[in-house]
């Protein structure tokens, strides 16, 4: 008998030079995301709540082109700009805050504007105590620390510490955060996997055979409900029973890992119903506590 080499997509795309690292481009990202956020709440049972999260996209995207940002010091890493807490003794989060209350001051809860109180509730968040701030108040927070963070990924003074493989990173390796969703792009990327961060918006590079959450190759599943060229999947595993969705931009070029995981929550009712937990964070519906 002879056996047959099955080399996956992943691998043979190993051969050629992976980039293990997509630097956000938030200058076009937020409002690309509203668009499809807009596009995805026609006939959507939660339409309303997906054309008030495209409302602060466009609002982020407006924001962020005039924002006085703050460049990271010169010679500092991503790490050591991202993964301590000083970004968060900068105005620029917190202007670009009261800006985003004044683009929406119907839909912003109250309290937004005492300083002390919005830092304790940026620190909770960041550290993954989700559940100490109110869902509303999160996302508003969560846009701003958001515009700081991704201008700060797409600007460090250096481009290369980040330049070696990252496959066992299931974390942002520029700020720490988890993803939100996984992304196969389509063009030259097509077939990668990239893991995607709703907070500097940065994407990694992981197999497609590992699970994002625990590393675990061996019961890692992809399911769709609706069809097997679905653009939102899900990725689950029986080592860890931990889910996250992966967007298949090679189906649909417009399929963003924060809009398309929020309108597809019929998934993660499904994956709860087979006993799956997610470990993904979504910026506009955030879990009761830490995943
Ligand atoms: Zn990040
Ligand atoms: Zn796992």
């Amino acid at each position: 008998m002879t056996t047959i080499d099955i080399v996956p997509a992943d691998e043979r795309s190993a051969a050629l030079r992976i980039e293990h690292v997509i630097w956000p481009d938030p200058l076009s990202l937020y409002g690309k995301r509203a668009k499809r956020l807009r596009e995805l709440a026609v006939d959507h049972p939660e339409a309303a709540y997906l054309e008030f999260a495209a409302k602060v996209c466009t609002a982020q995207q407006e924001i962020f082109a005039t924002l006085p940002h703050a460049n990271a010091a010169p010679g500092m890493t991503r790490a050591d700009a991202l993964s301590t807490y000083e970004l968060l003794a900068q105005p620029c989060w917190q202007e670009a805050l009261t800006r985003l209350v004044q683009a929406m001051p119907a839909a912003a809860p109250a309290g937004m504007n005492e300083p002390a109180r919005l830092v304790h509730q940026a620190q909770s968040l960041l550290q993954g105590r989700f559940g100490s701030v109110g869902q509303r108040e999160s996302v508003f927070l969560w846009a701003a620390l958001s515009l700081q963070w991704s201008h700060v990924a797409a600007h460090m003074p250096s481009r290369h510490d980040l330049q070696v493989p990252v496959q066992t990173r299931f974390d942002c390796p520029t700020c720490g955060s988890a993803p939100s969703a996984s992304i196969v792009p389509g063009g030259k990327r097509g077939g990668l996997r990239y893991l995607h961060c709703p907070l500097c918006e940065t994407r990694w590079h992981l197999v497609r055979a590992v699970c994002s959450c625990c590393g675990g190759d061996d019961e890692v599943e992809y399911w769709s409900v609706d069809e097997a060229r679905a653009v939102v999947k899900l990725e689950t595993c029986g080592d860890c029973h931990g889910y996250l969705k992966v967007c298949f931009a090679d189906f649909d070029a417009r399929a963003d890992p924060v809009a398309d995981d929020l309108a597809s929550l019929h998934l993660d009712y499904e994956a709860e119903r087979m006993g799956f937990l997610r470990t993904g964070i979504n910026p506009f519906a955030f879990p009761a506590d830490c995943p």
